[in-house]
């Protein structure tokens, strides 16, 4: 029996706008084969849809909104077990505020419950006063996810984890985390593919995010190297990946 495919998407299948060399013909395989699989991403931007149709403008054809999984649900989620009502101050895109909005939570800058942080494009000097003001007067702390870069063409950006490390400096507080490696994320994964962890496969290019969560979830783990860290690095982590492949077009589903 082939294991189940929890893939990480940034880095993996695609880097920035460029698909990634194998990604097409890896999802392929996914929609061939019987086993369930999924997209997970600490990507807190894009909501399912939109990253189904930003694969499907990159030539990859055939998948649902059903098959991804974002960190910016999975914070939605959380908060709503939390706390059945709330109000947000919302540091990020339009990706998150959707799924905050979906769980029936409203967005306010007096007085919220939470400060939620994700990667923000347009992140200004006034949104960052205005959140460290926020949790200096009781909101609680949130971030989508701790990557402090992401790849995209022609090197590296900053992500949500840097724009959390400004404001935890500010206000002397750490921010609650609930992307990749979170157990939140992984557990969430497993369960809506009804899947046991050892019946799994994180795939992903991060060791301190998609490996670390995959091996402490018990799942296999597979590396790959079209993102951020390299064969090098993997060294320096006082953890492994089961599997090191250059990019998914090696990835033999059966082999895993
Ligand atoms: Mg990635």
């Amino acid at each position: 029996m082939t294991k189940s495919i929890i893939s990480d998407m940034d880095g993996v299948i695609y880097r920035g706008k460029q698909l990634i060399p194998g990604a097409t013909e890896f999802v392929d395989r996914l929609l061939a084969g019987d086993a369930p699989f999924l997209f997970l991403t600490n990507n807190a931007e894009q909501t399912p849809l939109d990253l189904k149709l930003k694969l499907e403008h990159l030539g990859i054809k055939g998948l649902t909104e059903d098959n991804f999984i974002t960190s910016a649900m999975a914070t939605a989620m959380f908060l709503k077990n939390q706390k059945e009502r709330a109000t947000v101050y919302v540091v990020g895109g339009g990706g998150l505020i959707n799924e905050l909005y979906n769980v029936g939570y409203s967005i306010s800058e007096s007085n919220p419950d939470y400060v939620v942080v994700a990667k923000s494009t347009s992140f200004t000097f006034e949104q960052m006063k205005k959140a460290v003001r926020l949790i200096d007067g009781g909101a609680k702390f949130i971030g989508t996810n701790p990557d402090m870069i992401d790849p995209v063409e022609g090197g590296n950006e900053p992500a949500a984890g840097t724009i959390l490390a400004a404001i935890a400096a500010a206000t002397g507080k750490q921010p609650y985390i609930v992307g990749k490696p979170n157990a939140l994320m992984m557990t969430l994964a497993t369960r809506k593919l009804g899947v046991h962890p050892d019946n799994a496969v994180m795939v992903g290019d991060r060791m301190d995010t998609d490996i670390v969560g995959g091996m402490e979830a018990g799942m296999t783990t597979a590396l790959v190297l079209s993102g951020v860290s390299t064969r090098e690095s993997i060294e320096h982590f006082p953890y492994k990946p089961d599997h090191v492949f250059n990019n998914v077009g090696e990835i033999d589903l059966n082999a895993l």
